[in-house]
């Protein structure tokens, strides 16, 4: 208590930092701090010869014991002021996804700040808050009005308002969740001056849209810097700026893709996560977590609603939302309906393809069927998952294949500029004139992707003419053709503005965009889901496909009914019946008998240790040690019995610039066991890693609720 005279007293503080990957350091160290900082105070400390950014801490416990020798303890650096403390709420969201995911806590709290923190100086900072929101030029217009809800959309908001917990939206693509949303959004801002909320989208290219209809609403009446993003796609002062503007409570709405779930929201009321089936949710890497399942974390632990939006839930969301009497634990909200008279849902036609032409690429009744569509003026989406033009090229007279050296995949020909390309590491090399093991000039492309696609089409649809006379056009939209910043928007554009007849596409067409004109789209070639290595694949395709098809018909002024077409060599697949019927909740139904019998999940829980090396040898043996230490160190553990070990086995993609892959998958019926599990292995994997299984390795990782194994 008495300093020396002229001596503040000093205070211990626990500071979390991002200390360097895998060192034990995983806790919050402990500085001096002559004056007194409540935790969730953003600082600057020394460790090593550094100054980094960290978060003031909660005060060390007997199971957190400090991480310093109280006699060395050094300096806190810096305080910056103007930032309120970041919130318990915040730090217990951190901390449960540090924990869950077998991160540390510094990793996960740093990474959950925009990186421009970590960059300025308490004055740059203080400088950068007085700074006034810009004025818009001129009045604001008025707030665009809510739409008079369908009686489907006004039950779900009643049950919305009148209940609380996590709620399923379980709509149509059409059915109108997102003035839904809106809706309840309005509601909670007007209720309440301080409340706040954050919507989640899965794709940066969904937030503009989605950001323009927030926008319209809210900024009129809650003011021009109500309604903020946040995205990886924002420059780092844009980020800030959001950040700030969220972590002060003058933004209301954080729109962003799965690093929203992070932001700084003292007054939060509601999460949104909308199409939460969709896979990038899902972090993959660094620490790999699920945006969705934290939003749930952090909704329960904030006392806040939360809806998950989606016309095909994933199956642990939907198994989640069965009866309460059957242990449910999400409520299930229904919106069958699309919005619109003529607004049924598309007519789905299975092509068998066993009877058609050998080799077609277009079974003909579906050319047919696209020629009508462009000689009345309408539009078609031709849908493959695979860009490039042709997956591999081969020699006719060798075995030469277009191996990628570096990987265990094969390169991509791209017709375009005549280059070979991986993938998976980016190897490009020119298209050899001769094969390079025989000298035979006769190299074909083999399979085929959406550049060859696109090229087939346009010559199979050749002199058609579009009502006004103008030939045929046929567009294309994938990773290739919207490399550049922006191109995407344009070519969208393009096709809203109808100077694209029939566009062909990867799953990158399938999501979320509004292709009023489109009444005909058509998978070429969806089988390969079916009988895939991968237990999620099925549940992946039957969603692309019913987005896809929600992408047709949604322009009331079109009279005709729209198509979906499906070209399959197994069109008696229960997968492709549900299709037909729109049935979602056949579909799932299969499916998790399927998964309660095979003990997957949501009937199991997972987590995948992953290793690389120069060597398959030196990656497995790694894992084969880890797994080992487990039995040894963790044999006494409640549930250890519970989790089972599977030996370690090469990743489907082995070998990715030149590095080897191996993977372990642990399984276990109780999720606490795993964790439990999970928790106390960590220190033994970094001991593992000092033996001589360890030796070689390049890098080890963790896991949990893995979506591809
Ligand atoms: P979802 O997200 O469920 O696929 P959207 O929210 O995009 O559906 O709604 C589909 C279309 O219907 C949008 O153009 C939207 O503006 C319109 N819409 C939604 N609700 C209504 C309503 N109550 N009245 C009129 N149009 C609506
Ligand atoms: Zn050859
Ligand atoms: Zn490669």
């Amino acid at each position: 208590m008495q300093g020396q005279i002229g001596v503040a007293p000093m205070h211990q503080v626990s500071v979390a930092v991002q200390t360097p990957a895998h060192s034990l350091l995983s806790g919050p160290l402990s500085y001096r701090s002559a004056q007194e900082l409540p935790p969730g105070s953003l600082v600057r400390v020394p460790l090593g010869s550094r100054e980094l950014l960290g978060v003031v801490w909660d005060a060390p416990t007997p199971e957190h014991p400090p991480a310093h020798d109280p006699d060395k303890l050094r300096d806190v650096a810096a305080v910056l002021g103007g930032v309120a403390p970041l919130s318990a709420h915040w730090r217990r969201l951190v901390a449960f996804a540090a924990g869950y995911y077998q991160r540390s806590l510094g990793e996960v709290a740093l990474a959950a700040l925009p990186p421009q923190l970590r960059e300025l100086s308490d004055g740059q900072m203080q400088r950068r808050l007085r700074r006034k929101a810009v004025a818009p030029d001129g009045p604001l217009p008025p707030a665009e009005p809510p739409l008079a809800l369908s009686a489907e959309q006004q039950a779900v908001l009643a049950q919305l308002h009148a209940g609380s917990g996590t709620f399923v939206l379980y709509g149509s693509t059409g059915s109108g969740k997102t003035e839904v949303y809106l809706q309840c959004v309005q509601t909670l801002l007007q209720q309440d001056p301080q409340a706040q909320v954050i919507v989640m989208v899965p794709e940066i290219n969904l937030t503009p849209q989605l950001q323009s209809r927030f926008e319209a609403r809210f900024a009129p009446v809650h003011g021009p810097a109500s309604v903020v993003a946040m995205h990886s796609g924002m420059t780092p002062p844009q980020r800030l700026r959001s950040w700030l503007a969220a972590h002060s409570g003058q933004a209301r709405v954080v729109l962003g893709t799965r690093m929203a779930v992070f932001a700084s929201v003292p007054q939060l009321r509601l999460i949104v996560v909308d199409e939460e089936h969709d896979p990038s949710y899902k972090q993959q890497e660094g620490a790999r977590y699920s945006a969705r399942d934290l939003a749930v974390y952090r909704g329960q632990q904030e006392g806040v609603r939360v809806i998950l939006g989606s016309a095909t839930p994933s199956l642990e969301t939907w198994h989640h939302s069965r009866p309460a009497a059957e242990g449910g634990r999400y409520q299930r909200l229904h919106m069958p309906s699309r919005i619109g008279e003529q607004a049924q849902l598309p007519l789905v036609r299975r092509v068998d393809m066993n009877h058609q032409p050998r080799r077609a690429v277009f079974a003909p009744p579906l050319l047919e069927a696209i020629r009508e569509r462009v000689a009345r003026g309408e539009q078609s989406l031709v849908f493959l998952n695979r860009r490039g033009y042709a997956p591999v090229l081969q020699c006719t007279a060798c075995d030469w294949k277009s191996d990628c050296p570096h990987c265990s995949a094969y390169r991509v020909f791209h017709k375009i500029d005549r280059s070979l390309r991986c993938h998976h590491c980016g190897y490009t090399e020119p298209v050899p004139r001769a094969c390079p093991e025989c000298g035979n000039l006769d190299i074909l492309p083999v399979g085929r992707g959406t550049e060859q696609l696109q090229e087939q089409l346009a010559g199979l649809l050749g002199n058609l003419q579009r009502p006004d006379g103008t030939p045929v056009r046929v567009g294309r939209i994938d990773a290739d053709s919207t490399r550049q910043q922006g191109s995407l928007q344009t070519q969208l554009a393009q096709v809203h503005a109808g100077e694209v007849d029939v566009l062909v596409g990867t799953q990158m067409v399938a999501k979320g965009h509004d292709f009023r004109r489109i009444t005909l789209v058509a998978a070429v070639n969806p089988d390969g889901a079916l009988y895939s290595s991968d237990f999620r694949a099925p549940e992946r395709l039957f969603s692309l496909l019913m987005q896809a098809a929600g992408r047709a018909g949604r322009d009331a002024g079109i009279r005709t009914r729209s198509e979906m077409w499906v070209q399959t060599f197994h069109p008696a697949h229960p997968l492709f019946e549900a299709l037909k019927r729109h049935d979602y909740p056949a579909f799932a139904a299969q499916q998790l008998a399927e998964r309660r019998a095979a003990g997957l999940p949501p009937f199991s829980f997972q987590a995948l240790l992953r290793a690389e090396a120069r060597t398959q040898e030196v990656a497995q043996a790694f894992l084969t040690a880890a797994a080992a230490a487990a039995t040894d160190a963790l044999a006494d553990l409640p549930g250890f019995a519970l989790v089972t070990v599977y030996p370690a086995v090469p990743m489907g993609m082995q070998r990715v610039a030149n590095v080897e892959r191996a993977q372990m998958l642990l399984e276990s019926p109780s999720r606490p066991a795993l964790q439990t599990f999970l928790a106390h292995w960590h220190a033994v994997l970094h001991a593992t890693r000092q033996t001589p299984a360890g030796r070689g390795l390049l890098r080890w990782a963790l896991d949990v609720d893995p979506l591809a194994i």
